[in-house]
């Protein structure tokens, strides 16, 4: 299993995964578990994103170890009744934008509860999905759900109608890549639908900051995101309803022409002092890590993730198992 120190060990400076820009400043110096990354933003264009950051080969021992300790919200969720109700409340919000013929392609399918509610609501539609974890994967052909091992990029050309990542864009260590790739597997006039944390959303602590999310999007910076992609946004809302909060959700068609995209210099000032109020005290902030890393060492993880479904949703949802891709769970 990949340590903190083996994955801090190998870091790389990274120029904007937005504009390409490498003029960025330091806006924060914490993360949530403590790893000593540092969160700057863009000169340019305003994205926020961690740099120096783990290299890719560290980021993928990471995923395969390292992870799973650190987010026991995984393993609280998977196929539980909780990730189910999101799922069909996912479906339902994306109905409007869901007739004619679909051939729909979940990027990161995690359980399959988008895909367990789309065949559930919509008898005749087809929709697949993508997952790059071998147990998600095995979990969703248990249900029945057609999900294969691999990533937007392996996918060999495709023609959907829909494509659709929910908290997956975030963990990618190249978004625009990624959008282009999803935007190349689309039918003309295809939609896109997306959900990622929104970093101006009202969270408190260090929630929001940590090595699973290499960038931190606001409705601004993901709505530019997307147009340098090549698609054209429909809405980009902050959602403020449960199971959602936290989240952005952006519904996207791919354009017909390319876009002109014009990126303008953030106030650095006032989304540093923003970021920084909602971190608030960072001795309260050490002190919560510090239970947490020690509960972390003593605890059997099934424990650590029970504790963490009770403090999260109560005791409602104490039966069942997890889903990663929870919003609020930000894994
Ligand atoms: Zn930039």
């Amino acid at each position: 299993m990949t340590s903190a120190s083996q994955l801090l060990s190998r870091r790389e400076t990274v120029v904007c995964g937005l504009c390409g820009s490498s003029r960025n400043e330091q806006i924060l110096d914490q993360d949530q578990h403590g790893l000593g990354l540092k969160t700057v933003i863009c000169n340019s264009c305003g994205l926020l994103f961690l740099n120096p950051r783990p290299t890719a080969d560290a980021y993928q021992a990471f995923y395969e170890g390292l992870y799973h300790k650190l987010y026991p919200s995984r393993l609280a969720f998977a196929g539980s009744s909780i990730s189910q109700t999101t799922g069909e409340a996912r479906v339902r919000s994306y109905l409007p934008y869901l007739d004619g013929e679909i051939n729909l392609l979940e990027v990161g399918a995690g359980d399959g509860s988008f895909l367990f509610a789309m065949r559930q609501l919509l008898t005749t539609a087809r929709a697949s999905g993508l997952d790059l974890a071998p147990e998600e994967v095995n979990l969703c052909r248990q249900r029945a759900l057609d999900v294969r091992l691999g990533t937007i990029e392996t996918e060999s050309s495709g023609a959907y109608t829909h494509i659709a990542a929910f908290h997956t864009l975030e963990h990618a260590l190249d978004p625009l890549g990624m959008l282009r790739a999803m935007a190349a597997r689309l039918v003309s006039g295809g939609l896109l639908f997306l959900e990622v944390p929104d970093i101006e959303s009202n969270w408190h602590g260090l929630s929001m900051i940590h090595v699973a999310h290499p960038y931190m999007f606001s409705a601004h910076t993901l709505s530019q995101l997307l147009r340098t992609a090549g698609f054209e946004p429909l809405t980009v809302e902050q959602l403020q309803t449960e199971p959602f909060t936290h989240s952005l959700r952006a519904i996207a068609r791919l354009a017909a022409d390319p876009v002109t995209i014009s990126y303008s210099a953030p106030d650095v000032k006032l989304t540093r002092d923003a970021i920084q109020r909602k971190v608030g005290n960072l001795q309260k902030q050490a002190l919560l890590r510090t239970v947490r890393n020690t509960a972390r060492a003593l605890l059997p993880q099934r424990l650590i993730a029970l504790l963490w479904r009770v403090r999260t949703y109560g005791f409602q949802a104490t039966t069942g198992k997890g889903n990663p891709h929870t919003p609020g769970v930000h894994a």
